[in-house]
């Protein structure tokens, strides 16, 4: 376990923070504003006008709320999708001829954001390693303009030196971005550590039931009205049915997390002493290259995690052909355990050289660990190693 519990307030903040008090006509739930417009605001009062586009229904609202109190953040924002708070951000925070600099091993719809779609528009990046300042001051041009960086990378779980990318950033002016999903605020707050936007595929932990599409951004209240005129304008705002269904999830982060914490490093520590698996990726595990960091950043260590069986590709298919518990599917964070091989979901349009380059071999499983008894699990996964 790591050694600090600094998130214990965030299970209150779940529930209460951003509800209205008292709350609207006597509902203890706060139901679905099914409705595209509202009356018009007249002299004296709030003048925004209400338009569920503009994000900005009383289902939007408590959700910004309670997103920015549980990141600590002065402003949050919810979008229609993860990607849609990766475009809005990086498209207000970037224009034609600025660059920016990624970390290599990107999520890959930000990876194929960024070097095509952004590329087209004159927008440059630079891959850089997450544990290298003297290459990224090498890299550093004048037209630099943001430090883009994931909490924990997919699917080999590193752990960039996500301290030095706040001071790097700080000393050249540089707005500092990174994706949170893996995390969860329960697990890691980047704000608190000096990152100036912090940003969700809400898909993933922070609804954790794997029926909607959703993304959300933290950070300075500058940066994130920025982010959220531009998004009115690309039209990516969430539907107040999806942003009910959030707001009943986020609820239950705190649980849900921790149970994954647990689960997963159970799952770990059994699967780094199986006979048949030659490699696991945990950054709760002592031999994980990052653990230090991970142990000192962390509340927990997530729920996700990477392992390779002895005898490659046709050894990984039969053990996910051998799983009873496990859902053999993409996406993460989610209260069923998912499991995928990357090279034949999130990373099939890389050569294998490529991915090999990057720590993926052809074998490798990913594993979402979801709420299920460890114990159960670890059972499944047993018997699937030996052949079902
Ligand atoms: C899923 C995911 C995204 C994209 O989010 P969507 O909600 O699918 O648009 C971005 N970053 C990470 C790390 C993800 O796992």
């Amino acid at each position: 376990m790591p050694h600090s519990h600094r998130s214990d307030g965030i299970d209150t903040l779940l529930i209460h923070a951003g509800e209205p008090r008292p709350p609207l006509g006597g509902a203890v739930i706060l139901p679905v504003f099914q409705s595209a417009t509202f009356t018009y605001p007249g002299a004296g009062e709030d003048a925004a006008l209400r338009y569920i586009r503009l994000n900005n229904t009383p289902n939007h609202q408590v959700l910004h709320a309670k997103l920015a109190a549980l990141e600590k953040a002065e402003a949050a924002l919810v979008t229609a999708s993860g990607m849609a708070a990766i475009a809005a951000v990086l498209l207000s925070v970037l224009e034609t001829g600025d660059r920016m600099m990624v970390q290599d091993g990107l999520y890959g719809g930000t990876h194929g954001l960024v070097h095509q779609d952004l590329k087209r528009l004159g927008i440059a990046a630079d891959e850089v390693c997450g544990d290298d300042p003297a290459d990224w001051r090498a890299r550093l041009q004048p037209t630099t303009r943001a430090f883009y960086v994931e909490t924990i990378t997919n699917p080999t779980m590193r752990v960039a030196d996500l301290e030095a990318v706040v001071a790097f950033c700080r000393e050249h002016g540089l707005v500092s971005i990174i994706d949170n999903t893996f995390a969860s605020p329960v697990n890691f707050r980047p704000l608190e550590h000096g990152f100036d936007l912090s940003l969700h595929s809400a898909t993933k932990y922070l609804n954790g039931h794997s029926d909607i599409v959703a993304g959300a951004v933290m950070g300075r209240a500058d940066l994130v009205d920025r982010i959220k005129r531009r998004l009115d304008h690309l039209g990516a705002s969430l539907d107040p049915h999806a942003c009910f269904l959030l707001h009943r999830g986020l609820k239950t982060l705190g649980l849900r997390v921790r149970r994954q914490n647990r689960g997963a490093e159970a799952v770990a520590a059994f699967l780094s002493r199986h006979p048949a698996v030659t490699q696991v990726n945990y950054p709760g595990l002592e031999a994980h290259p990052d653990h230090r960091r991970a142990r000192r950043l962390f509340d927990g260590y997530g729920g996700m995690l990477s392992f390779e069986i002895d005898g490659g590709v046709a050894a990984a298919e039969a053990f996910l052909g051998g799983l009873q518990l496990p859902v053999v599917a993409p996406s993460l964070g989610g209260v069923e355990s998912l499991v995928t091989r990357p090279a034949a979901t999130s990373h099939a349009g890389m050569s294998p050289a490529a991915r090999r380059a990057m720590g993926v071999s052809d074998g490798l499983v990913r594993l979402s660990v979801g709420i299920e008894a460890p114990e159960d699990l670890i059972a499944d996964l047993d018997q699937a190693l030996a052949g079902g």
